[in-house]
């Protein structure tokens, strides 16, 4: 059985940077699954289509043969290096609207499950520990103050020279994380079995030793 750790939590709460840490430090390889809701979100605008019901299957066809490849961190979509346009809030917002179609989740299934290789597998998304492994050996479900990941994702943002305000951050992550909670399939929300870490008073090293020590218990 290979191990698995899921960190699952709402947008912006430091999932990312959170599973990167932990999957270095024991060598584990990692699973960025929003990255695979972007990257098809990207895949409909291409393909001229829109995230409504209509389009549904034909938006599943796309994500079940991505023609994605993952490179010394970057995204490559059909050899296009797309990982500036993935970052986006626009790309985001996408992201959670195709994410919210039952037929694109069932599509990205397999994908997501064909990470989990020896030696073990730190996997960061919505429905890590709900839907994707359920038999995860730990499951933290990450949270912060709306407040503090909008004041997060806004240095973040202003650090590469892209300029925005809290306010408005603050109001695309709230909808983002209504949405996400409330959708049919795979609401976002904490595993019976999670372990709740708050990190808004936390720096990163502290979430990264905390879920060590879950993980070693
Ligand atoms: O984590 P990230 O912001 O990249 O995810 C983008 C969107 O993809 C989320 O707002 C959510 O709607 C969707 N998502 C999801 N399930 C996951 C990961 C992401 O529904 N496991």
């Amino acid at each position: 059985e290979v191990p698995v750790i899921c960190i699952d939590g709402p947008t912006a709460s430091g999932k990312g940077t959170l599973t990167v840490e932990v999957a270095r430090r024991l060598g584990y390889h990692y699973l960025d699954s929003g990255t695979l809701y972007r990257v098809t979100g990207l895949a409909m605008r291409r393909a001229g289509l829109d995230a409504e019901p209509a389009h549904e299957a034909r938006i599943a066809d796309l994500a079940r043969a991505l023609p994605l490849v993952f490179n010394e961190g970057k995204v490559l979509l059909a050899g296009e290096d797309v990982s500036e346009d993935l970052r986006t809030e626009a790309a985001g917002m996408d992201a959670s609207r195709v994410s919210a179609l039952p037929a694109v989740r069932a599509a990205l299934l397999a994908l997501q499950r064909s990470f989990r290789r020896l030696p073990g597998l730190v996997a960061d998304g919505r429905d890590m520990g709900t839907v994707i492994f359920p038999d995860a050996g730990l499951k933290v479900y990450l949270t912060a103050s709306a407040a503090h990941r909008a004041e997060r994702r806004y240095k973040q943002l202003i650090s590469k020279g892209i300029s925005t305000t809290i306010d408005s951050l603050r109001a695309d992550l709230e909808a983002r994380d209504l949405r996400d909670s409330s959708r049919s399939v795979a609401p976002l929300k904490p595993a019976p079995d999670a372990r709740l870490l708050d990190n808004s008073h936390q720096t990163i090293e502290q979430s990264v030793v905390q879920v060590l020590a879950w993980w070693q218990e």
